[in-house]
């Protein structure tokens, strides 16, 4: 179980991104974190995957836990080895390798045989990776490269994915790709899923639990199908007023 217990987040000292959050995901489960831009999604992975530091910014108050132990204080490789794994915003590949260099750049922790076994399954989850595997991954489409950042996170034998907006900017077919990859990993591997995600709809429709955050504060919670009937998730979030 990863849990976040009254996290409180400023950036250099004084803006307070993230206050009083708590949530948890369950071994196994899969939980979406919504909000608009600006809400503090992306500082909540940052405080997880221990990268807050270098950008300034710093968990104040409050626990991140991991299987019961804290990972505050925990340097960011420390943290993937023990099995969190973030897949970044905006995808920071390696743009002038190749996808499979990139693929292996994510399995550093691991054995060559490993690895290689890893490149297959990656492989065999997004067939069009498998396609472009010798080309040059910044010459990629955006869904192909989000494919990749996720293929790369795989090589790590993550227990927990952590996704910051999978679906941006992409066509709704390769969303639909992608997330049916990510629901099959779940499903198959055993992955415990946190997504950030801005297309609420969506990521209601695929997870069983979800926080809903909005300037910095955890505004709502609870069963994903619940929080798609719920009028004001409707009416701000699903554009259904
Ligand atoms: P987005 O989808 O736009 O990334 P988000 O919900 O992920 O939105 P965050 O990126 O976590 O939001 O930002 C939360 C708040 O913290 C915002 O007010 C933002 O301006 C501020 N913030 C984020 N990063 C920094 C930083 N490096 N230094 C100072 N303030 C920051």
């Amino acid at each position: 179980m990863l849990e976040l217990r009254n996290v409180q987040v400023l950036y250099d000292r004084a803006i307070e991104a993230v206050r009083d959050v708590s949530l948890s995901v369950p071994d196994g489960a899969m939980v979406a974190l919504l909000g608009s831009n600006g809400a503090g999604k992306s500082t909540i992975l940052k405080a997880i995957s221990g990268v807050l530091t270098q950008e300034d910014g710093e968990v104040v108050a409050g626990s991140v836990m991991f299987d019961g132990k804290p990972l505050g204080g925990s340097a960011p490789r420390d943290i993937v080895r023990r099995g969190i794994i973030q897949v970044p915003e905006g995808r920071a590949l390696f743009a002038p390798l190749t996808v499979e260099e990139n693929l292996l750049m994510g399995g550093f922790t691991r054995s060559r045989s490993a690895a290689k076994e890893g490149i297959e399954r990656v492989y065999d989850l997004f067939p069009k990776v498998r396609e472009r595997r010798h080309q040059i991954a910044g010459y990629l489409s955006g869904g192909e490269q989000q494919m990749v950042a996720i293929g790369r996170a795989l090589m790590a034998e993550p227990k927990v994915l952590m996704l910051d907006e999978p679906s941006l900017g992409l066509a709704p077919q390769i969303i639909e790709d992608i997330f049916s990859a990510v629901v099959a990993l779940n499903r198959d591997a055993g992955v415990t899923v946190l997504l950030v995600e801005q297309n609420a709809q969506l990521a209601l429709e695929v997870t069983s639990r979800g926080y809903i955050i909005e300037n910095g504060r955890i505004v709502l919670d609870g069963a994903s199908e619940d929080l798609r009937r719920n009028a004001d998730v409707q009416e701000f979030y699903l554009g259904m007023a």
